[in-house]
């Protein structure tokens, strides 16, 4: 299990899985996962939606992926603890789903300055070889900057995935310093991490959250 790097505001297990865990760790199923924006509360059923967020103790929230970059958030609406698990691939990353669960947040009530947040593993910048057509999306996002895009050897466009979110966290305001993300590669971690470019069709790790109930901290 991979640990963000960055203190909680309150007694929180999180993680990033990955091929090394055992699954009795791992959240149940909550999400349908689509490549879309929908952010919803948690409940016992599967729901269809890229993004899920609870402020129920000892509930484990999470989201499965292969590349794409698993978001986790924690913070304090109105003293209460407030967590939530993001799913972005470029699509929910251009299209604003973190800026929508930062937004969420605030609706209700959630404190700015407590909020911390962290990417976990996903392709990063050295293989997310993606078209233009990608990039030009991305482009529309007001927090783009020409350094998210690197031409790569074979002359095509690389993304900066963790770098277009963290460019939009620090546009809606965020404290940098409360980032602790975990920036390994999925395609250069064979032994370590799945990755669905580089072929695993079917296998997932996981961005987890829990808070933890005062009774577990005794
Ligand atoms: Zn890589």
């Amino acid at each position: 299990m991979l640990i963000p790097q960055v203190a909680p505001p309150f007694p929180l297990a999180w993680g990033f899985s990955t091929k090394l865990d055992t699954p009795a760790k791992l959240p149940p199923v909550r999400l349908s996962q689509v490549h879309g924006c929908g952010i919803v509360a948690v409940e016992d059923a599967v729901q269809e939606g890229d993004g899920i967020w609870t402020i129920q103790p000892s509930v484990r929230i999470g989201v499965r992926v292969a590349d794409c970059v698993p978001i986790l958030m924690a913070g304090l609406v109105n003293e209460t603890p407030w967590i939530a698990a993001l799913h972005a691939g470029w699509r929910g990353a251009a299209a604003g789903i973190f800026r929508k669960g930062i937004e969420l947040y605030l609706s209700q009530g959630g404190d700015l300055a407590s909020l911390i947040w962290a990417f976990g593993p996903a392709i990063q910048k050295c293989h997310f070889e993606v078209g233009l057509e990608v990039i030009e999306v991305a482009r529309q996002d007001p927090a783009w900057h020409e350094d998210l895009m690197a031409l790569g050897l074979r002359g095509k466009p690389h993304l900066d995935l963790h770098g277009l979110l963290r460019a939009q966290a620090l546009h809606l305001g965020l404290n940098p310093a409360n980032e602790g993300s975990v920036a390994l590669c999925t395609v250069c971690q064979e032994n370590l991490l799945w990755s669905y470019r580089r072929g695993d069709r079917t296998e997932r790790q996981w961005g987890w959250i829990e808070i933890e109930s005062k009774d577990e901290m005794g």
